[in-house]
Order: C-alpha cells, then structure tokens, then sequence
C-alpha cells in the first residue's frame, strides 16, 4: 500500500531496524521501544487490522506466533516471560494500519495493561 510506513520497509524502500525475515513476514525493533525487546513482528502483505483476518489468513497469525516464540528464545527472555500483543482499531491503541504483533519483554509485565 503506497502510504503504509511498514509496507515501505517490508519493501525496503526505507530503512527499518531488521530483527527478522521470511518469506511471508518481518520483525523490526520499534523505534520507540516500550520494554528491553520491544519487537513487531508483521506481514510483508498488507493487511489493515486483526479484522481483516479471515479462515484463509489465520494460518498467517500461528505463523506469526510461532516467529515470536522463536526470536523470544534467540532473545534469551524465552524461559522467564514475555508478552505479545495486538491492538487492534481506535480503543485497542492501534496507530499504524498494518496488521503487526508486539514482542515485548526483558521486565515486569503490568496487568491490566493500561
Ligand atoms: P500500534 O500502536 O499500532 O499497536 O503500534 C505501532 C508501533 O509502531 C508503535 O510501538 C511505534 O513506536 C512503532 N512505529 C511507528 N512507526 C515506526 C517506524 O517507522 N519504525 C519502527 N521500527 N517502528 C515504528
Ligand atoms: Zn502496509
């Protein structure tokens, strides 16, 4: 999508800080990170927000989950907890309309999130 800022580093046209690559998503620190790993972990395709996901895209999500856990591991907070969030719309806090998960951990997570 032409104006999507992370269409534009799945695509390489800018820069992002490249955690993690495959065939179908990326991970990318965040740029104004909220815990020590502060990571989001999203599809090259664009999809809008968690409602877009329907049976022939939640294959997608596992995947998703799955690269979570494994960059938790490479993180070395696999064994002690972490946190991995979506937000989704307005009320969930969603700011960039590009389906993406947050890989949060490295410290105490508060509940319930604010
Ligand atoms: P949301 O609020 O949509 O759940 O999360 C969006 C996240 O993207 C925020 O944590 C924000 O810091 C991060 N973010 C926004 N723009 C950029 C960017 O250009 N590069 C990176 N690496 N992160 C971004
Ligand atoms: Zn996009």
């Amino acid at each position: 999508m032409k104006d999507c800022i992370f269409c534009k580093i799945a695509s390489g046209e800018v820069p992002g800080d490249m955690v993690y690559r495959d065939e179908r998503v990326i991970a990318i620190n965040d740029i104004d990170p909220k815990a020590p790993v502060h990571i989001l972990i999203m599809p090259k395709d664009h999809i809008p927000s968690l409602n877009d996901i329907d049976q022939e895209k939640s294959d997608l999500v596992g995947h998703i989950f799955m690269v979570a856990a494994k960059l938790a591991s490479q993180k070395g907070i696999a064994k002690k907890g972490y946190r991995v969030v979506n937000n989704c719309g307005v009320e969930g806090g969603q700011s960039v309309e590009h389906i993406h998960f947050h890989l949060l951990g490295g410290r105490n997570m508060a509940w319930p999130p604010g």
